[in-house]
């Protein structure tokens, strides 16, 4: 990518920009250039106060795998989910722990303290068939993550979305975690899962699911469907009350299957990310999901999903920067931009929350390497997605800055 625009520093944004707190903009770039723990902070974060998940979804029981805590937490309540794994990023910022304090330091500079949400008290369990529970939920501040499938069927055929990292290296999970790691998660295991979860008092406020695609079936999705289903009645049983505060990120279903699972379930929102908006951008970035069958079918199960959940209750995300990847995206920001701005205003009209996530270039993916859009990107776009969604009287409760810790955008809504 060739873009001809100057780098702007954290602090010069933040004057250009007095409408986007510096908080959000430090967000921003903690998610482009990533982040890198100090011994000092490895070593703080694996004591019992912080110590993250020993095993998760994707680790298996790799004895490699550090138990990073959950996100960070900056000094306004804004989370900011990025991981320090080593060797990924060119430029990170350190995360440092000086005099039982953790710092954020940009080449040696101080930018400002940081924190990370105590373990949770279900970490460390197991459900009544011996399972660890911290491979089953994963903690955010405010928010537990379920992934019931570790598999996606794209990569079976090399159509995974190109910046996709997660469920790479199936082979290698079993092999580390043995017969115990399977594709599929028990139910009961989320159920008693969760329960224990629930347990701590005020500690969440969302479930969040969310999984590798499978489209088999008689019907193309049934069987994940059918598998949500079990798994969403399975939490259910947590609940009093009919509707439980919770999201799916899926494929797109059709209006029946998204029926089923609205009628079926207490599930109160649903989200088939749509990745990147431009037509020829997502058949060669989303291969898998052109095949399974295209933007207009991802667009129209969003759409008609609205008349199932309700207006504001349908979101998509999309990958924010990976629209510049080599050889075949925009060259300029203005393009980009106009493109973003085109899906958001598209979706909103039609009741649909079009929410931004940083592109990580990771090594092991497709576009692995490659250079992201500088800062100044990320600031305009937030601010322009916030803009547009506020003139349609949409907000992005289920996806806020308590709840997830992904989005610049709806981190800014807070100003509203
Ligand atoms: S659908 Fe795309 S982003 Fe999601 S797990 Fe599969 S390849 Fe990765």
């Amino acid at each position: 990518m060739t873009i001809a625009v100057e780098e702007k520093s954290l602090s010069v944004l933040a004057e250009l920009y007095p409408d986007v707190p510096r908080s959000i903009i430090l967000k921003l770039d903690l998610q482009r250039r990533g982040i890198a723990f100090t011994e000092a902070t490895a070593e703080a974060t694996s004591e019992p106060y912080y110590r993250g998940p020993d095993q998760t979804a994707f680790s298996g029981k790799d004895p490699n795998h550090r138990p990073f805590p959950g996100p960070l937490l900056l000094r306004d309540g804004t989370t900011v989910i990025a991981s320090p794994i080593p060797n990924q990023f060119e430029n990170p910022y350190t995360i440092d722990y000086v005099d039982g304090r953790f710092r954020i330091l940009d080449d040696g500079r101080f930018i400002d303290e940081v924190d990370f949400s105590p373990r949770p008290e279900f970490y460390g369990k197991t459900t009544s068939r011996g399972v660890p529970m911290e491979s089953i939920a994963w903690s955010r501040p405010q928010r537990l993550d379920i992934y019931p499938y570790r598999y996606c069927h794209y990569w079976d055929t090399k159509d995974q979305c190109k910046f996709c990292a997660f469920f790479t290296d199936i082979k290698q999970q079993k092999q580390l975690a043995g017969d115990a790691y399977a594709k599929v998660v028990d139910p009961e295991d989320i159920y008693e899962t969760v329960r224990e979860a629930l347990k701590e008092p005020g500690r969440y406020s969302q479930i969040n699911l969310t999984a590798g695609t499978d489209y088999s079936g008689d019907i193309p999705f049934e069987k994940e469907v059918g598998r949500y289903i079990e798994v969403l009645q399975a939490i259910g049983r947590n609940f009093a009350t009919r509707r439980f505060p919770s999201q799916l990120i899926a494929p797109a279903y059709t209006k029946r299957q998204v029926k089923r699972l609205y009628d079926e379930t207490g599930l109160s929102s649903y989200c088939p990310d749509i990745e990147v908006w431009d037509r020829e951008l997502f058949k060669w970035i989303c291969s898998g999901k052109e095949k399974w069958f295209g933007r207009d079918y991802w667009i129209r199960s969003a759409l008609h999903a609205v008349e199932v959940f309700g207006k504001g209750n349908v979101y998509t995300n999309f990958v924010a920067g990976v629209e510049f990847a080599r050889p075949h995206g925009f060259t300029s920001i203005e393009q980009a931009l106009d493109s973003n701005f085109e899906a958001c205003e598209f979706f909103a009209k039609n009741g649909v929350v079009y929410l931004s996530l940083v592109w990580t270039p990771w090594k092991g993916t497709g576009l692995g390497g490659q250079k992201q859009p500088p800062l100044e990107y990320y600031v305009r776009l937030v601010r322009g997605l916030v803009e547009i969604r506020r003139n349609y009287g949409l907000s992005s409760a289920n996806d806020d800055f308590k709840h997830c810790g992904n989005h610049g955008d709806s981190d800014l809504e807070r100003l509203n």
